[in-house]
């Protein structure tokens, strides 16, 4: 689905380059939860936005080649992308939930992503609503409240259920759950693993925490100063030493 050959991402600025992808080369199958995991600074942003192109970094230069579903994001023009992004493949960071607007409704917000993309149906866009707040774990009677009575966990499994509503092939998350504390991290990364495989939707998740990923994801991918270093199904990265 997802295929990334030879990518290099730097960051011109006044010192020279700063090179934080450095030839990677990473392939996500269709339906496949892929971990990336590495330490704070050694690239997993960067790649997480060249690979969707959902958010350019300033001053990033791209090299190599990225096609999602056989289209070459790195030859789409704005246009063209912003056809695709949400509706094909979005992206979930640490701060999303402040894309929530204050004065709407959360049901207003869920239906709006819903109708911007072609669902108008006034009784499947409150099944698809319920059914979405089941599965990331929110009580229904959420739906009716502002995002200030809700807390930061809420809020961000608020996200994470209008991104699948959407249905893209692909998410990438980068980091959702950290700001969250370590229980509530991991049953979210566990509803998100269910949902995925009922939507049949790929999920890139990102985080430093290894650990939190070798359970839930079906493969894990290690990156060290812009590349990455280790790639193996999660059940082998537990058995080395
Ligand atoms: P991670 O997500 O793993 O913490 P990042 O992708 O955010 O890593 O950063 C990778 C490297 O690129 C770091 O050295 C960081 O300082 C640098 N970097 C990130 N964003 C920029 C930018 N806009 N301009 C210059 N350097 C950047
Ligand atoms: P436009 O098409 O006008 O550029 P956007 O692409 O910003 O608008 O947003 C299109 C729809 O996608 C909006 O309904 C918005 O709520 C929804 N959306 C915005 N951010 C995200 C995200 N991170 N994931 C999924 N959907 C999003």
């Amino acid at each position: 689905l997802l295929s990334i050959q030879h990518l290099d991402v730097g960051y011109v600025t006044r010192n020279g380059t700063v090179r934080a992808v450095r030839n990677v080369s990473l392939d996500v199958a269709p339906g496949e939860f892929l971990g990336l995991a590495g330490e704070s600074g050694c690239g997993k942003s960067t790649l997480a936005f060249a690979a969707t192109r959902l958010l350019d970094p300033p001053g990033a230069v791209l090299d190599g080649a990225v096609s999602l579903a056989g289209r070459d994001l790195l030859a789409l023009t704005p246009e063209q992308l912003r056809q695709v992004r949400w509706k094909e493949f979005s992206l979930v960071f640490q701060a999303s939930m402040n894309v929530l607007n204050p004065v709407l409704k959360i049901r207003e917000q869920v239906y709006d992503a819903m109708q911007a993309h072609g669902i108008t149906d006034k009784v499947k866009l409150d099944a698809r609503a319920r059914e979405l707040f089941r599965l990331v774990g929110i009580r229904e009677e959420y739906l009716d409240s502002y995002p200030h009575q809700l807390s930061g966990g809420m809020k961000q499994r608020v996200v994470i259920a209008i991104a699948l509503a959407l249905e893209p092939k692909l998410i990438v998350m980068d980091e959702p759950t950290t700001a969250l504390d370590v229980v509530v991290q991991r049953q979210i990364l566990q509803e998100i693993s269910e949902v995925r495989r009922r939507l049949g939707i790929s999920i890139v998740f990102i985080t430093h925490d290894l650990s939190l990923l070798v359970e839930m994801s079906d493969r894990v991918a290690i990156m060290y100063a812009g590349e990455i270093v280790e790639q193996a199904p999660a059940h082998e990265l537990y058995a080395q030493p």
